[in-house]
């Protein structure tokens, strides 16, 4: 009688977060002075990144009736630290950061292509992965705004209790695995690495580096309508996964 009339509470209290689709937030990399990468023919991270996130809210929105959040929709300048209080305010289901990865030398240009899928962690998983998360963090300084080394710290100690932090890992994997199936682009792995934009979020989240804007033909590729296209249907998939692993672990319909 308890569990049944516990199951129904939490049914209750995690009802309204759900009506009428999940609430996902997006978050178009860089902007406005911040460019990000960027590849031979002009190609800029900051405008992939957002047009990439139209593409995908709009897909979000007709295939899983989701409310869908930007943390930026034109070329302005949004701090790090900004992204993450928009987006613990709207109290979302899930977050992802979209990035495109670049190489300084004209040998690792033309060699480093393909996808890479991060969650948070405070050790990076490897020493290419350290260097994105330089790269990616460069903008914010040396650590995010309004946030002590305490502060930090705690954030970072608490990570690997959190239930936030094993679904960050499942929407990882299950939008990883989607993006190289409808690709077929490099698979460089789900790694994890100190994102400033993933820390201190409430909810589920990953950054996505999408490809190389230097390398001569996965730049060109990423550049394409039709294949921004693909990279977003691949994440609407592995959304749709993830939330099907949700609702078989919690029995709440998103
Ligand atoms: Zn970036």
């Amino acid at each position: 009688m308890f569990l049944m009339r516990f199951g129904l509470l939490t049914l209750l209290l995690a009802w309204p977060a759900f009506a009428g689709g999940p609430l996902v937030v997006l978050d178009p990399g860089h902007g406005g002075t911040q460019e990000g990468a960027s590849g031979p023919e002009g190609i800029f991270e900051k405008n992939l990144a957002l047009s990439i996130a139209k593409k995908l809210k709009a897909l979000l929105e007709k295939e899983l009736h989701a409310t869908v959040v930007l943390t930026r929709d034109r070329d302005a300048l949004v701090h790090l630290s900004e992204r993450v209080v928009l987006a613990n305010k709207k109290r979302p289901e899930l977050f992802i950061s979209i990035h495109a990865n670049s190489m300084p030398t004209a040998q690792q240009r033309k060699l480093n292509q393909g996808i890479e899928t991060y969650f948070l962690s405070a050790a990076a998983s490897g020493e290419e992965a350290k260097k994105v998360a330089a790269r990616e963090n460069a903008e914010a300084g040396t650590q995010p705004k309004g946030q002590s080394g305490d502060t930090l710290s705690f954030i970072l100690a608490d990570l690997q209790r959190s239930e936030t932090h094993v679904d960050s890992s499942r929407l990882a994997y299950a939008v990883h695995e989607a993006l190289i199936s409808e690709t077929g682009a490099q698979d460089r792995g789900v790694q994890q690495a100190p994102f400033f934009v993933l820390m201190g979020l409430e909810a589920p989240a990953v950054l996505v580096e999408v490809g190389f804007v230097s390398h001569p033909e996965e730049g060109r590729h990423l550049s394409e309508t039709e294949y921004q296209s693909k990279l977003a249907r691949a994440i609407t998939a592995g959304v749709k996964q993830f939330l099907a692993q949700l609702e078989a672990r919690d029995g709440v319909k998103p």
